[in-house]
């Protein structure tokens, strides 16, 4: 019995999905775990990740066309689960400029856009990001700032846009805006996006300063100041929040795979921990109290990674609800934040520096409950799902 797969889950993936956590996690445990701690401990990540990264054919991997890898959703998953078991900055990463950028533009935007920008970036030679939070509206998007008015033919937009993952490395912003021409029949119902270069004049983008989560991971506030954009930078045929919210259900669905590594990830650490140091003549692990703890972090890390793999099935028949991922994401992140934390026990004092990954993981998952919709919205959509009552205000 694998104490890592108690219950052989990843006998459920295929060949070819085998295949992807095993070039993923050798990638992940050779290249990157053991840089992560001075990473994290510095803010940064390494200039020449995007393009090793890239190598593997990790950015827009479930995608189809554009010298993307058009795997599985499964596999996809698979991958963000290998990658957060390392760090979640690492895996958002790959999430912000697979799922929410080139997904948003695969699915969005016009044949030039693609052209443009999705084999560049499936390359890593150019980096998205997605600004749809802004300072004034988090869970509620559809309160945005952001205008794009009409000047001609040309589109200008003003306003700005707070939290936005690879902000400062991003040449490509896909940007929501309320837009002045759209169809106006109610809250919400103008927003449209915006493929924004980076270096058009009036855009700027200010790197956030003294995280303690996601340290690994390049967070920034954007500024639209007079930003013109021709006609054409805007995608065509979709409006309301409906645009940004079917992107942001791509990137919850790794969210919801990644927490599972991260977890994995803690269960791990405890467990070697705890074999090896002792106290009071005998190994942690073997009181009672102990063995309590871990054995509920491999419940909660199997129950987590069957949820994972079932819900990567019905995505790869086309059959996933936004609900079932906000079941996947609020359950999974929810379960790796509490293995997170128990495990950070189990190592004592040990656990809380950057010598272990527990603490560093608990301290990364805080964000991951908190972005792409909270723990609260993602409670407040499976509770609608099954009243057929919208609590959300
Ligand atoms: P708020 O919306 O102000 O919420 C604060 C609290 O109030 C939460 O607990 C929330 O659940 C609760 N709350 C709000 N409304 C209700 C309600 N109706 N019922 C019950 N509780 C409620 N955004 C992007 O657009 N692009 C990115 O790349 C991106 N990356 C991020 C990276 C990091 C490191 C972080 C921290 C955030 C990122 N975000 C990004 C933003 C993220 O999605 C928002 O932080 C999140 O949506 C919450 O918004 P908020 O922070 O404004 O909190």
């Amino acid at each position: 019995m694998d104490p890592a797969d108690f219950l052989a889950v990843d006998d459920l993936l295929t060949e070819d999905e085998r295949d992807v956590r095993d070039t993923v996690r050798a990638f992940a445990q050779a290249e990157l775990a053991p840089h992560i701690a001075e990473w994290y401990d510095a803010a940064t990540l390494p200039d020449d990740l995007a393009g090793r990264l890239a190598k593997l054919g990790l950015f827009g991997m479930h995608l189809q066309g554009y010298g993307c890898a058009g795997t599985s959703a499964t596999a996809y998953g698979v991958a963000c689960r290998e990658l957060e078991a390392v760090d979640s900055g690492l895996r958002s990463f790959v999430s912000v400029q697979g799922s929410l950028a080139m997904y948003a533009i695969h699915r969005w935007g016009t044949d030039a856009h693609k052209d443009e920008w999705l084999p560049r970036m499936a390359a890593g030679e150019a980096i998205g990001c997605f600004g749809l939070t802004e300072p004034d509206a988090g869970s509620d998007p559809g309160s945005m700032r952001t205008r794009a008015r009409r000047d001609g033919d040309d589109w200008v937009l003003n306003g700005s846009k707070m939290w936005i993952t690879n902000g400062t490395l991003a040449h490509v912003a896909v940007v929501w805006a309320q837009a002045e021409d759209g169809p106006s029949t109610g809250s919400g119902q103008r927003i449209r996006g915006f493929v924004v270069p980076t270096d058009t004049p009036g855009f700027t983008a200010t790197k956030i300063q003294r995280k303690l989560s996601m340290r690994a991971s390049v967070t920034a506030e954007l500024s639209l100041d007079d930003v013109r954009l021709p006609a054409d930078a805007v995608f065509p045929d979709v409006t309301g929040l409906k645009g940004p919210l079917s992107v942001l259900n791509e990137a919850r669905f790794g969210i919801l795979w990644g927490a599972v590594g991260a977890a994995r990830a803690c269960y791990q650490e405890a467990l070697d921990y705890t074999l090896g140091r002792s106290q009071f003549g005998r190994p942690i692990a073997g009181f009672q109290l102990s063995q309590r703890k871990l054995a509920d972090m491999v419940v909660a890390v199997n129950q987590a990674s069957l949820t994972a793999v079932h819900l990567g099935r019905l995505k790869d028949a086309g059959t996933l609800e936004p609900a079932q991922v906000s079941f996947g994401k609020y359950a999974n992140v929810r379960a790796a934040i509490e293995v997170a934390r128990s495990a950070r026990t189990m190592l004592g004092g040990a656990g809380i520096t950057l010598d272990h990954g527990v603490m560093r993981h608990m301290n990364n998952l805080e964000t991951v409950l908190t972005y792409e919709g909270t723990e609260e919205m993602h409670l407040l959509s499976v509770g609608a799902a099954v009243t057929g009552i919208n609590a959300f205000r």
